[in-house]
Order: structure tokens, then C-alpha cells, then sequence
């Protein structure tokens, strides 16, 4: 019995040694270090998602929205502009043109701007087109030298320089007598509303070809562009100067000549040399796109080049700083 009593004691002892390490090896996972059971392997199971597409489709979607909200706000007010930036700011980028308009021929007319100051002024060349063509090469020029040499205009100023008003005449007969006009055969500098006629007497004026003033003042589209351009809301032009060539003078705007357009035009003279006050000139004007600035209260003349070849570029850089110095009260 011993023996057997033996035997059974060790059978047992074994049965629950295999017992014991069997549950223990089932309840590993469960068991914490401290030796407790834990709840954490059931709330695992639970957050898995009960199958990957519903996970994919409904989760990262309500990630992404939530947080780009509260980011988006701060980017937003440095967007605004600032107050205190001149309005004119928006018309369009510094240095780069705005189409303003085109011609009969559908050349574009163009508008560079310099600066962006409350006291604006503005040149016209190639009003003559191609048989004036070096006003439009002149204005070329300066709107390059412009480019290098920002700081040339001052803070308070801002230059607009439309470098070919006539570009039908300035690209169809450039160097040539018929380029003056443009492609309805209108002299554009007789087009405009002021003493316009729709003839005038030509025995003293430049004859060369049956040019007309057009059917009426505005009729054609080139000046309509350069007048709904001046007449804008943001548009108050201090000063204008319209480029021809070749009788190395200047003109001041108005019949008789107003006494700003005068003032402007000594101190245009003084810096190129360009004669003012005018030789004798006989010619009946009408129609002139200074005299139209003047009646809409701008300061306005005509500069002549030297000839009909050379864009007196230095001549007109000088004459340029003066235009941009020239105050209204002088
Ligand atoms: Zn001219």
C-alpha cells in the first residue's frame, strides 16, 4: 500500500502539476506583472474596427476637416490688403502694361505705370504714330530706364507712360508721311473734344495728305480709349505731356495757353533746351489732345523732338525728372 499509496501520491502530484502549468499557460496573456487579470485585452478587441473599409472611408475624413478648421484663420488677414496702401495700387503690377484699349487695326494700347503716389501724371507718344515713330522708340526707352531706376520717380507720383497711341500708322507705315494718321486716314491729334471742327484751314498747317479730323470728336477708338483711360474715377491727372517731332519746341495747352500748361512748359524748356515759347505758328488747331487735358484740369503740353530720326533720349531724361518735380503752383 505504501507503494501504491506511493504511486498514487506522485500520479496525483504529477496530474496537477500538468494542470497547473496547462491554466497557467491559458491565462498568461491575462495576467498582469502584479498577478491580477485585466480588463485592457477586452477594450482592445473592442475599438478594432469591425471591418477595414468602414475605418478607411468614415474616420481619416472627419480627421482632416476638424483640423485644417482652426489652422485656416491665421493665414487669412495677411492676405488683406493694408490700409494705408494707395488705392491705386490695384490698378494693375508696377512697371508692367494695361491693355487700355485697341485700335481700328486691333493693336493693343498700352499703359505703363511707375510708382504709386496721389500725384499722377502721364506721357502720350506716338500720338503721330510712324511718321513720328521716334517719340514711340523715346517712350520705349524711358519706360526701360524707368525699369533700372525706380527711385527716379518720388514717392508721391505716379507716372503713367502710354508709349504708342496711333499703333495702326506706327506699325503699317513706320518712318513714313502716311503713318501720321491712323487706319480710318483720322489725324487723332484733331479727334479729340476740344475746338473740334470737322475741317480746318490747311494752307498753313502740315498738308501733306487729305487727313481728317473723323465724323465727330471721339469717333475714333484710340482716342476713346486714351479718354475713358484720363476720365476714370481713379484717374486725376496733375500734369500731361503729349510727344511729337520734329520742330525741337514746346506748346502749351490751351487757346489762349493756360497758365499751368505755361508754367510746366518753362520748366520742361529749361531742362532740355527745346524752345518755349514757340516760334510763330500759323497753323489752325483744333480737336488737340492738350487742349481737351487742359478744359478737364490738367496741365498739358506738346514736346517736339529735335528731327524725325533721333528719340533724344538724354535730352528727355533730364526732361522727364523736371516733369515729375514740376508742382502745380509754380
Ligand atoms: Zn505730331
Amino acid at each position: 500500500m505504501e507503494f501504491r499509496t506511493g504511486k498514487l501520491f506522485w500520479g496525483i502530484l504529477s496530474l496537477a502539476l500538468v494542470v497547473g502549468l496547462g491554466a497557467g499557460w491559458f491565462l498568461a496573456p491575462w495576467l498582469t506583472p502584479q498577478g491580477g487579470l485585466q480588463a485592457v485585452p477586452q477594450a482592445t478587441r473592442a475599438l478594432e474596427p469591425p471591418s477595414p473599409v468602414t475605418a478607411t472611408t468614415s474616420v481619416p475624413s472627419l480627421t482632416f476637416t476638424a483640423t485644417l478648421v482652426p489652422v485656416s484663420p491665421t493665414p487669412v488677414p495677411t492676405l488683406t490688403p493694408s490700409p494705408t496702401v494707395s488705392p491705386i495700387a490695384t490698378f494693375w503690377p508696377e512697371e508692367q502694361a494695361e491693355v487700355i484699349g485697341v485700335s481700328v487695326e486691333g493693336h493693343p494700347i498700352e499703359v505703363y505705370r511707375f510708382g504709386h503716389g496721389p500725384d499722377q501724371r502721364m506721357i502720350v507718344a506716338g500720338i503721330h504714330g510712324g511718321y513720328e515713330n521716334n517719340t514711340v522708340v523715346l517712350a520705349r526707352m524711358l519706360i526701360a530706364r524707368l525699369r533700372s531706376n525706380p527711385a527716379v520717380v518720388p514717392k508721391d507720383v505716379t507716372l503713367f507712360i502710354l508709349p504708342v497711341l496711333n499703333p495702326d500708322g506706327y506699325y503699317d507705315h513706320p518712318g513714313q508721311t502716311y503713318g501720321r494718321a491712323n487706319a480710318h486716314g483720322v489725324d487723332l491729334n484733331r479727334n479729340f473734344d476740344a475746338l473740334w471742327q470737322p475741317d480746318w484751314r490747311r494752307k498753313d498747317c502740315w498738308n501733306a495728305l487729305p487727313i481728317s479730323a473723323g465724323a465727330q470728336p471721339f469717333s475714333e477708338p484710340e482716342t476713346q480709349a486714351l479718354r475713358d483711360f484720363i476720365m476714370r474715377p481713379e484717374i486725376h491727372l496733375a500734369a500731361l505731356v503729349s510727344y511729337h517731332s520734329a520742330a525741337h519746341m514746346i506748346f502749351a495747352g490751351g487757346q489762349p495757353p493756360d497758365p499751368r500748361s505755361v508754367s510746366l512748359a518753362e520748366a520742361l524748356a529749361a531742362a532740355s533746351g527745346y524752345k518755349f515759347p514757340p516760334e510763330n505758328y500759323d497753323c489752325e488747331l483744333t480737336g488737340q489732345l492738350v487742349d481737351w487735358a487742359v478744359a478737364q484740369g490738367i496741365a498739358a503740353v506738346d514736346v517736339e523732338l529735335t528731327n524725325h530720326r533721333d528719340p533724344d533720349l538724354e535730352i528727355n531724361w533730364r526732361l522727364l525728372q523736371a516733369f515729375l518735380a514740376w508742382q502745380p503752383g509754380e
